[in-house]
């Protein structure tokens, strides 16, 4: 007898299609698919309404401690449980991750109400050198690298080591980890240098001048860079929140090319809905929002697999560290609860993206390309990680009702169309109707998920 039968649904299976039927869950794994009239015995049944049932997000790039190190595995993964995602990446940094991850990471198994893992930080030569162990001790095996924390904007958050050199030698370490993959921030700060005064002096305060002080083509600059020299040390690279046309352009240049080791696109959900018309400071992240055809160029490479995942760069900080104007303004916000929300609205709705394809860049492509164990697809065996999705249900952001450390949203006010109505953590029920359910608070129950198996490169189309 099955736990639950999910039936009466419109079951997702990404880069694939669309299928009426039903999924039953046993034992927190999905354990049936049935076609439209057949049935199984099961302890719960819910009938979707027709619905689309697709596999919980995996977000792949988040923030968690930028609010509050002591709570935030616990608001922000409440927050991301509301807007279906059942699996997140946060970033951990520290001076010594030997000593840090352990720690980090018993903290986030009693808080967080969705599985969690790591990317490591590197900013420094012992991180280097101990990122083998790292790597074998806790099952991580992504890593990124901030070339915008090169030289006098590195020295201000602490780091002094972070130069071409030790970008190289991180590649040809990361090649050595089995499944190992390297992000970067791709935007080239030492030019920052010369763009930013005449725009602050000129007493600009928009989105805008954001943008031209780090304008698209030192994020192409840096893409490149990136790109061609992870072929020559043949390590798997990620270009994360990829924001530009122009940044776009040279990834397509890198991939005409035979490469050593596959060269993959993240974007974020800011990337694909906000331009520099959007309110400032409260829009200011790096690398900066772009102009529409920026937005036009990134749904387009969405749509045709060259993007292959896609990211909320969730910051949670409070609405008081954004201003008082875009040069004191930090950088980033909060986007995890409505990763999904912005895809339906503006890529299935708006542009006629299949829902099928917002699945693989949110689900399939993560778990693949992060070597996610179990996770990412609905198929009988995967954890069942699932999101109930009404498409045409309109609500209005309200950060009031986000369960988020931070106190707002750049979204706030706006109508989105495409909202989870329920979300799953390995066959436990965490949220129905909006609300994250109160057994919840007690026991959370998400897991660290460390990550090993064999690596595949190929994600889904
Ligand atoms: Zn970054």
């Amino acid at each position: 007898m099955l736990d639950i039968l999910l039936h009466n649904a419109r079951i997702v299976f990404p880069g694939d299609g669309v299928v009426p039927g039903a999924v039953g869950v046993k034992d927190g794994r999905i354990a049936a698919l049935l076609a439209p009239g057949e049935t199984e015995a099961a302890a719960e049944v819910i009938d979707c309404a027709e619905q689309f049932l697709m596999p919980g997000l995996i977000d792949p790039h988040t923030h968690f401690g930028f609010g509050s190190n002591d709570t935030d595995f616990r608001t922000e993964s409440r927050s991301a449980a509301l807007g279906g995602v059942t699996m997140a990446f946060t970033f951990h940094r520290s001076p010594d991750l030997r000593e840090s991850t352990g720690p980090w990471r018993d903290r986030g198994n009693a808080q967080s109400c969705i599985d969690f893992a790591f990317h490591y930080g590197l900013t420094s030569q012992l991180h280097v050198e101990t990122l083998k162990e790292c790597a074998e001790s806790f099952g991580v095996n992504s890593f990124k690298f901030y070339l915008m924390y090169k030289g006098e904007a590195g020295a201000a958050k602490g780091f002094t080591e972070i130069d071409d050199a030790l970008l190289f030698s991180t590649m040809q370490q990361v090649a050595r980890i089995k499944g190992g993959v390297l992000g970067a921030h791709c935007e080239n700060v030492e030019v920052i240098r010369a763009l930013r005064p005449p725009v602050k002096a000129a007493g600009r305060d928009d989105l805008k001048a954001w943008d031209d002080q780090s304008p698209d083509y030192l994020e192409a600059e840096n893409v490149f860079r990136v790109g061609y020299f992870a072929d020559k040390a043949e390590c798997r690279a990620n270009i994360v929140h990829l924001s530009s046309r122009e940044g776009l352009e040279v990834t397509d240049y890198l991939r005409s090319k035979p490469r050593s080791a596959p060269l993959h696109v993240e974007t974020c959900t800011h990337y694909l809905f906000m331009t520099t018309d959007w309110p400032s400071p409260v829009g200011k992240v790096n690398p900066p929002v772009r102009g529409q055809r920026d937005v036009d160029a990134l749904w387009q490479a969405v749509a045709d697999g060259r993007i292959e995942t896609v990211g909320s760069d969730h910051v949670p900080r409070k609405r008081a560290t954004k201003g008082p104007d875009i040069w004191t303004a930090t950088a980033g916000f909060p986007g995890i609860a409505t990763v999904l929300p912005i895809l339906i609205t503006e890529g299935y709705h708006r542009r006629r993206v299949p829902i099928e394809r917002i699945a693989a860049v949110t689900s399939a492509n993560v778990a693949r390309q992060y070597n996610v164990p179990n996770k990412g697809r609905i198929a009988p065996g995967m954890d069942a990680d699932l999101v109930l999705v009404d498409p045409d249900c309109e609500r209005v952001v309200d950060p009031a009702t986000l369960e988020s450390f931070s106190d707002y949203s750049p979204y706030e006010g706006r109508t989105l169309k495409g909202w989870p109505t329920g979300t799953w953590v390995r066959g436990r029920r965490i949220v129905a109707d909006g609300t994250v359910l109160a057994d919840v608070a007690d026991t959370p129950g998400g897991r660290f998920v460390p990550r090993w198996g064999d690596l595949s490169t190929r994600p889904a189309n």
